[in-house]
């Protein structure tokens, strides 16, 4: 047995048949399961069950800088923890991902759901992701178009069923000084450096969010819902404080942990589940919560949510049970 406690950053006691440490792409070719899933620092999952296969935890750390007349060229193994290379970038000055500053996680699982704060997402700073396709243990990689990325999407979440181990993710920055301060928080006189926006984002997070090795947890747990022009209109006569933001395609995007907070469930607990007082959107592990302690909160939050607003919380956190990966509606 495989103990996936420290692999899961809710500290669920959950454990896998095997695991499998991947330092270099050579090692893919040590699966003798043919059934498994890809972990990174496990920020980004729930793991409700011992799962009945081998977990592959990416450890590639390879990482190259390459500089070119305009920009600097990145290449980072996918086992990289992104914060790590981002505090390197900046003490470099090559800029571009500090908006993105302490979230958990690895370079190889950042481009799956295309993480994104403050006003930056990694899609745009990418130029192609290496992979293995497990399936075959062919090398593959595919440029910005092919990974198809949009709001907390790629494609390599759409098709989870392909298997692609991400090796390393290749990304270009341009030189100069050209921060993303959109965001109200990031918008005074002192940021003036890369490294002055990093360790504002990294204040702001810790005023917000729970450390995840202190009080389990796996950030927001839910997307923020993307709603239609008449949906918007509808809520906005009922609640004029309803804060908004653009979204693609005309539509509109609304704060999950407002509505949450706004049906009542910051800072509940439930058994050994809770919402996180400052964070309505975090839900954590107060102790010794089991999985289905953490299913049964999110889906309280859900039916409340969907009684006073009538919308949808979808869980923004990747499920894994017993076989595999979980869609939301089989638990
Ligand atoms: C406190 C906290 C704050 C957070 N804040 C943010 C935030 O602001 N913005 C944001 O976008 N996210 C945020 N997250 C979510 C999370 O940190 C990111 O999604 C992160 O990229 C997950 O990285 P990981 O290595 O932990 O991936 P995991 O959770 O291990 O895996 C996530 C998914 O990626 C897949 N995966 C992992 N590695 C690979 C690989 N090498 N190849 C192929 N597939 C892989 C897994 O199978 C899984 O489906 C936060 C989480 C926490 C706990």
């Amino acid at each position: 047995m495989f103990d996936l406690t420290a692999y899961n950053t809710f500290g669920l006691h959950v454990y896998s048949k095997d695991g499998l440490i991947v330092r270099c792409v050579e090692d893919l070719s040590k699966i003798r399961d043919d059934k498994f899933i890809i972990l990174g620092k496990g920020s980004d999952v729930l793991l409700t069950d011992d799962y009945d296969g081998t977990v592959l935890i990416d450890e590639i750390k390879d990482l190259e800088i390459s500089e070119e007349q305009d920009s600097f060229l990145v290449k980072a193994g996918g086992g990289i923890v992104l914060d790590d290379l981002i505090a390197k970038l900046v003490s470099q000055n090559i800029g571009g991902l500090e908006n993105l500053s302490a979230i958990p996680g690895t370079v190889g699982a950042a481009p799956v759901q295309n993480i994104g704060a403050y006003g930056v997402e990694i899609g745009n700073f990418i130029e192609s992701v290496e992979f293995v396709d497990l399936l075959s243990l062919r090398k593959g990689c595919f440029n910005r178009e092919q990974c198809d990325f949009g709001y907390r999407s790629s494609y390599f979440k759409k098709n989870p069923q392909q298997k692609l181990f991400i090796t390393s993710v290749n990304m270009r920055f341009s030189k100069g000084f050209n921060p993303c301060l959109t965001y109200k928080g990031l918008q005074d006189e002192d940021l003036l450096t890369y490294a002055d926006i990093r360790n504002r984002v990294i204040a702001l997070r810790r005023k917000k969010l729970p450390d995840p090795k202190v009080v389990g947890n796996a950030g927001s747990f839910f997307k923020n819902p993307i709603v239609e022009q008449a949906v918007l209109d509808k809520l906005k006569n009922e609640y004029a404080d309803l804060p908004v933001y653009a979204a693609e395609d005309g539509k509109f995007k609304l704060a999950a942990g407002w509505l949450i907070d706004k049906s009542n469930c910051r800072g509940i607990t439930h058994g050994n589940a809770g919402t996180w007082e400052h964070q309505a959107l975090v839900l954590v592990n107060r102790g010794e919560a089991r999985p289905h302690e953490i299913v049964a909160l999110a889906k309280y939050i859900q039916a409340e949510v969907k009684t006073k607003f009538d919308i949808f919380l979808e869980p923004e956190v990747r499920v894994f049970g017993k076989d595999g990966e979980l869609k939301w509606s089989q638990l």
